[in-house]
């Protein structure tokens, strides 16, 4: 006979009033400080009993109750013995009065030290009273307030009831919260699913915790502090911004500034960058999205302060809404003269296609650029090509020698006569300039079809533009050399290339390059 059976047979014999002495005396005792009464402490006594018996069976301590042993109990097949002399009923219906009376003993347990508490009650009530503190301003309701002070009394009481440790929460502490079957005392009425505003109230929480050096012991090294409070008053008051959306901000702001430093004075072009790169890295592109945007209206609010450059706000890249890639979005150089060769001088649509990728590929033009190329932007006698760029600014590349024969090639022998003054006509009459990039972006996906080159993520226009600019980065060429041929205005953006060679960038905020911002 196992031991728990033996307990189970022995139960019965043993006298009810010795067998739940002194535990439920005391029990009784603290309830009565509480101001119990004894009618309800008598009301209480049956589930109480219940549960000591049947911890008793399970051969379970009291200092190792959870509220997964509590969930248990409330579902246990009912076999358990009882005390003589002891006449309460187990097959009592379990009912939310029931839970609630074993709650309130499990809350006894551990206030009176029969299984450890992972931190002061008191001190929890603190970290609240002194978090819900900073949110009383008063642009936000007073019902906003409390729902904030209901949810983080609920997320510290829940770490307390379950034994977790504030110095030593996990990472996924909070989905644990997020999705625990709550027998939380004082909270356990509560809907079973917590929203994603609650959870997001929780989260806020969570940084000032953190913030604060009360999670993990990781304490902030003094100095400046960021001015978040500043923050949301001039979102709520200048923009016009719901509260849940200047939480929002708010959070995002709490993380960046770990990499971003809290001192304005100290932020550049390329601290922003780079502390962009380094938080973004393997996050979703939901949240690249939402950081972008919350970073630009921080910067925004601290120029409008005088506490940074109001140009700084034109240092967070864009993020263009393109499909996620896995890979780099760019062949090397043997692949792109493969993709070139793909296209047969020969025939008239050959020689268009040729000229078209040859353009792409040496000049890295855009694919606009292609469609808005004229026949007057080429100037033969000084071998130069007028291109004009994103701002209308016209500039002049040089035109390489296979550049210039494809054209020719095209031009003299293969575009149809027309009065059309745009370079690239459409192959099937009547022969219309052509319209739109996927134009151009069909092009580069039959090449490189034809080509053989295997790669999931490859097509697109910009392919050849990319493939240009790493080729040149890998082959030693300057970050201004590779600026000047991409024409861009600013070298963070063509850093953005470098990046994707060093394999700095994760995969998600690769879309980056060759996106509007390129
Ligand atoms: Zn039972
Ligand atoms: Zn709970």
């Amino acid at each position: 006979m196992c031991a728990a059976l033996s307990r189970r047979a022995e139960i019965p014999s043993l006298s009810g009033a010795e067998y739940f002495h002194p535990l439920f005396d005391n029990f009784a005792e603290w309830l009565r400080s509480q101001g119990a009464s004894d009618r309800t402490i008598c009301s209480m006594s049956g589930a109480i009993k219940h549960f000591i018996v049947w911890l008793d069976c399970e051969g379970i301590g009291l200092s190792d109750i959870d509220s997964a042993v509590i969930r248990r109990f409330f579902r246990h097949r009912c076999e358990c013995p009882r005390p003589q002399a002891e006449r309460y009923q187990n097959g009592i219906a379990r009912d939310h009065a029931f839970q609630g009376r074993v709650v309130r003993f499990v809350t006894f347990l551990i206030e009176t030290g029969h299984r450890p508490a992972p931190f002061d009650r008191c001190y929890g009530d603190q970290l609240v009273a002194d978090f819900v503190g900073r949110l009383e301003v008063p642009e936000r309701s007073a019902s906003r307030v409390a729902s904030y002070k209901s949810q983080v009394s609920h997320f510290l009481d829940w770490c307390w009831f379950d034994g977790l440790a504030l110095s030593e929460f996990k990472a996924d502490v909070l989905d644990d919260f997020r999705n625990h079957q709550c027998v939380c005392p004082g909270h356990f009425v509560h809907k079973p699913v917590r929203t994603k505003d609650q959870i997001a109230q929780v989260r806020n929480f969570f940084s000032y915790l953190t913030h604060r050096g009360v999670i993990n012991g990781t304490h902030r090294s003094a100095g400046h502090e960021p001015d978040l409070e500043g923050f949301r008053r001039w979102l709520f008051e200048n923009r016009g911004v719901r509260d849940i959306t200047v939480d929002g901000h708010v959070f995002r702001i709490n993380k960046l500034i770990r990499d971003l430093g809290t001192d304005p004075d100290t932020y550049t072009h390329k601290l922003i960058s780079q502390a962009l790169l380094r938080h973004l890295k393997g996050t979703s592109r939901h949240w690249v999205t939402s950081m972008t945007t919350s970073l630009r209206m921080y910067l925004r609010y601290l120029a409008t302060m005088g506490k940074c450059a109001p140009e700084l706000v034109d240092a967070v890249p864009t993020v263009p809404h393109w499909r996620l890639s896995t890979l780099p979005r760019y062949v090397v150089a043997d692949d792109v003269e493969r993709i070139i060769e793909t296209a047969d001088p020969a025939t008239p649509t050959g020689a268009r296609n040729r000229a078209i990728l040859l353009l792409l590929a040496r000049l890295a033009l855009r694919p606009r650029e292609i469609l808005e190329l004229r026949l007057a932007d080429i100037d033969w006698d000084n071998a130069i090509v007028r291109i004009k760029g994103k701002s209308r600014v016209e500039v002049g590349l040089p035109l390489p020698q296979d550049v210039g024969d494809a054209l020719v090639a095209y031009i003299e022998h293969n575009r149809p006569g027309t009065v059309e003054s745009s370079v690239f006509l459409c192959a099937k009459p009547p022969h219309g300039r052509m319209l739109t990039s996927s134009a151009v972006t069909s092009v580069v996906r039959e090449a490189i079809r034809k080509s053989g080159i295997r790669n999931p993520n490859l097509g697109g226009a910009y392919l050849l533009r990319h493939s240009a600019a790493t080729n040149m980065l890998r082959g030693g060429a300057t970050m201004e050399t590779v600026a000047t041929l991409l024409r861009h205005r600013s070298i963070q953006t063509t850093s953005i290339y470098a990046k994707v060679d060093t394999n700095l960038l994760s995969a998600v905020v690769q879309p980056w390059m060759g996106g509007e911002a390129c």
